[in-house]
């Protein structure tokens, strides 16, 4: 069946049957009337959005539909995360083509809701509207009950720079997507769990604040341009040792010279990029079964400057996703 034939208010129902049933204490309306309402506490409240647009951000045609609802709310619990929060409500606006099938808006919200029920988040309301083009919309509301959060802006020179997983993944799958490159099973999939279906690391975000560290962002536009993000924020320099970056051995394998790149600009990694002392970080790598690695400092002055293994700046040109600019 059609969108256009279901209609606005049947798909809203349908949706809204699929992200009900959910306990939550505080939540004193959900999908259903003109607003959302909850009781709220004291502690510091989160809000982040984000637009998936068909064709810009995802492949014109050929979206996995649960895969993509995965994503589009994947992205928006790693802004969360990056804050040290807890990801609590979602609201979802989609824009649809009428000829879009009821089959693909559910098994959006299958892939929307696996990761949703994971991290207890609830979807209480959104809007539904048609268009051209698929368009996903999604606001996340949080808080950090530590009442403390990690910030861009907080890095100081002597600092170590430290990343979370390791890089490359998600920038290989789409590479692998674009130019139908093949790669053993394995790797395959990987590559393309790492594409389509990140890992917000909201544990670790908590697991950073709790250890002390102040400073942190999460990794979507590229490891060099988003360290570029704290240090314009921090009004710092920074320094990154290539053969410290934590390359994932699948894309090292699969992608050899160009892997280091992938990994250094390639983005959409959503792993968590933070700067605090080394003892702090010491204690972040004890606390956690997640690979922590150091890759660099913190100095004084301004932008990112990567160096080889012999200390030579590496040129990288304008590194990292700018909107309006490439892809
Ligand atoms: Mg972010």
């Amino acid at each position: 069946m059609k969108v256009s034939e279901l209609g606005e208010f049947g798909l809203i129902d349908l949706l809204a049957k699929m992200a009900g049933g959910v306990q939550d204490k505080q939540l004193l309306i959900g999908i259903g009337d003109d607003a959302a309402a909850w009781k709220g506490d004291a502690s510091i409240q989160l809000a982040t959005v984000d637009s998936f647009i068909q064709g810009v951000h995802f492949p014109t045609g050929i979206a996995p539909w649960p895969e993509l609802g995965w994503k589009a709310l994947a992205v928006n619990l790693s802004d969360i995360a990056a804050m040290g929060g807890i990801p609590r409500y979602a609201l979802v606006s989609l824009a649809l083509p009428p000829q879009t099938e009821v089959n693909d808006v559910t098994a959006l919200y299958t892939g929307m809701l696996e990761l949703a029920k994971k991290h207890n988040v609830t979807i209480v309301g959104g809007d539904i509207s048609n268009a051209p083009l698929v368009v996903i919309s999604i606001t996340v509301l949080g808080n950090s009950p530590k009442n403390q959060i990690l910030t861009r802006s907080s890095a100081k020179p002597g600092e170590l720079v430290a990343v979370t997983g390791h890089l490359g993944a998600a920038a290989a799958g789409l590479e692998m997507l674009n130019k139908k490159l093949k790669f053993d099973p394995p790797a395959t999939t990987r590559f393309r769990q790492a594409f389509f279906k990140p890992t917000p690391r909201i544990t670790e975000g908590q697991l950073l604040l709790e250890q002390g560290v102040k400073t942190a962002i999460d990794i979507s536009d590229g490891l060099v341009a988003d360290l570029n993000q704290i240090c314009k924020a921090s009004r710092v320099g920074a320094r990154i040792d290539t053969d410290r970056v934590p390359v994932e051995p699948k894309v090292l394998a699969g992608f050899g010279d160009k892997a280091l790149e992938l990994a250094l600009t390639g983005g959409e990694d959503y792993e968590l990029l933070f700067t605090a002392g080394a003892e702090i970080i010491d204690k972040v790598k004890k606390a956690t079964s997640c690979p922590v690695t150091v890759i660099g400092e913190i100095t004084a002055g301004a932008g990112v400057t990567v160096v080889d293994r012999q200390g030579n700046p590496v040129d990288l040109g304008k590194a990292g996703w700018e909107h309006f600019t490439r892809r």
